[in-house]
């Protein structure tokens, strides 16, 4: 390691990228260095904004040979606090919002390559452009960014029908840890040459490499929508409709998201514009939408006779469907003011768990009675990505209430080892969509095997020997 001053470094960086874009007044590093949840901070020496992946290798090479660890960020929507440098002020901010060319679009082959800083919004209208359909779909749309999707294996809506980021990702162009640029930009659906190095790196949060470039799938885009708000009596009632709806629509069912009463309360009271579609409180809605590529499909009809059906067996309390495509963008609205109720709600510790579908009720009967016997004046607000398994389950404290409660004691690493115990003793997983980051290190030590554990750090001495890479994440300590 050479020992250089920051002022140095900084120049180097200049020289590569031009000094407007290496940041270091306070003002204008801010908003990088504080997470999207706005409880957490780190510092580092500055933030660069390279243009290309060439600018990303020569920052890499830079830091690598000082020494300086290298924080790679998208938009900076993750959950997990990953995208964030660590306290201290060492090493560089590395924003790859600068990255935004298209660099193919393939009709024939329905595939698209596009730099890691698009947001996944403009990738979405990218496709559209073209009359296919970009299907990863999260509240965040519009801030976070395609590479960042990539490096989070992030979920969303639309997994049900079409997967999770990994599914859609049909090859990578990734910096590795000494600045050279791997160039796997290929657009096939079938090569079985190897070893699939694309899928190390995907999900693996910028500590094994940071992708410049990504080469993803398109599909038809649907000619057909038809959603509804569904009331439902409990969970079991749920998980049935569920099965009737599988069963019935197969891969036309695209989105089966579960909403506890209490939730789909606060996002009326918090969010402007947000009514509730049905007359009555239920203490559990679906939100559910089909869709079909064939435009002769009469999906409202089908929808409207499922309904009936699931009513008369006792399924479905009420129901409204979408009349319009105002009424359906309306129900999203809903849908996507889950992150910002909650946080307008209380001091709130939210979990991202999965656990087997036949297992969700279970899970969830015996999380409500922990936290009640557990944490008194707690409120608990539900979102689960129902068809995939995955359950957000949020813990909220209004902030007078939590000296009284835990004093000393930290009381989200308390709740969340809770959770995150009850969903692996269902079979589960403590981390279905949003990643390790800093904040589950501890629960990636306590739940993953040593084998597991030891194949992660061979993995990573291998790709990233030094440590340049997102230090301080995924990985616990020793
Ligand atoms: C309102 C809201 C709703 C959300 N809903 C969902 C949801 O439904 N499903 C879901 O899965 N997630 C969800 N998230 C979490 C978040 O949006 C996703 O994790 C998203 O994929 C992160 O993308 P980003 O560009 O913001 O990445 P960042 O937050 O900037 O970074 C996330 C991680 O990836 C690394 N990284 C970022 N870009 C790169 C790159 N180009 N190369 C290498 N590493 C990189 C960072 O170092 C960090 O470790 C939500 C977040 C918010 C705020």
């Amino acid at each position: 390691m050479i020992e250089t001053s920051a002022t140095a470094l900084v120049a180097e960086l200049e020289a590569v990228v031009g000094a407007r874009y290496v940041l270091r007044d306070t003002a204008d590093v801010e908003p990088y260095f504080m997470d999207w949840i706005g409880r957490n901070s780190g510092e580092a020496l500055c933030v660069v904004r390279p243009g290309s992946a060439q600018e990303v290798a020569e920052i890499v090479r830079i830091c690598a040979y000082h020494g300086e660890p290298v924080f790679p960020q998208g938009g900076n929507t993750g959950v997990v606090t990953g995208s964030i440098p660590l306290k201290g002020g060492h090493g560089v901010l590395l924003s790859l919002s600068r990255l935004k060319a298209i660099r193919a679009l393939d009709k024939p082959n329905n595939s698209m390559t596009v730099e890691a800083g698009l947001t996944l919004a403009e990738v979405q209208s990218t496709a559209a452009s073209i009359d296919r359909l970009f299907p990863l779909s999260l509240s965040a749309e519009g801030t976070c960014q395609i590479g960042g999707n990539v490096s989070t294996n992030a979920g969303g809506t639309g997994v049900l029908r079409y997967g999770n980021a990994r599914d859609l990702v049909l090859g990578l162009e990734v910096v590795l840890a000494d600045g050279t640029v791997w160039n796997g930009l290929k657009t096939l659906r079938k090569d079985n040459t190897g070893y699939d190095l694309k899928n190390l790196f995907i999900g693996s949060e910028g500590t094994l490499g940071i992708v410049t470039a990504v080469s993803l799938k398109l599909f038809p885009r649907p000619r057909q929508l038809a959603g509804a708000w569904i009331g439902v009596p409990d969970v079991s009632a749920a998980g049935g409709l569920l099965a009737t709806f599988q069963e019935r629509f197969d891969a036309a069912l695209t989105t089966f998201e579960l909403i506890s009463g209490p939730q789909a309360a606060i996002i009326y009271a918090h969010v402007p514009d947000a009514r509730s579609p049905l007359p009555d409180y239920h203490p559990w809605i679906v939100f559910a939408e089909l869709s079909s590529p064939l435009s002769s499909a009469d999906l409202e009809a089908e929808l409207t006779t499922a309904l009936a059906e699931a009513a008369e067996a006792g399924l479905v309390r009420d129901a409204a469907i979408a009349q319009s495509e105002r009424q359906a963008r309306d129900f999203w609205r809903i849908r996507h003011g889950v992150s910002e109720a909650n946080r307008r709600q209380g001091l709130n510790f939210t979990h991202d768990v999965a656990v087997p579908i036949s297992r969700i009720g279970d899970f969830l009967a015996q999380a409500d009675a922990e936290t009640t016997r557990r944490f008194a004046g707690a409120e608990v607000y539900v979102v689960s990505h129902m068809g995939d398994g995955n359950v957000h389950y949020t813990v909220t404290f209004q902030p007078d209430r939590v000296a009284e409660l835990a004093p000393g004691i930290d009381l989200g690493a308390r709740v969340t080892e809770m959770i995150h115990d009850l969903a692996v003793a269902c079979g589960g997983s403590f981390g279905a969509e949003h990643g390790i980051g800093q904040r589950y290190r501890a629960s990636l030590k306590r739940y993953k095997s040593s084998i597991e554990l030891a194949m992660f750090r061979q993995l990573k001495q291998a790709l990233d020997p030094a440590g340049v890479l997102n230090p301080g994440k995924v990985l616990p300590e020793s």
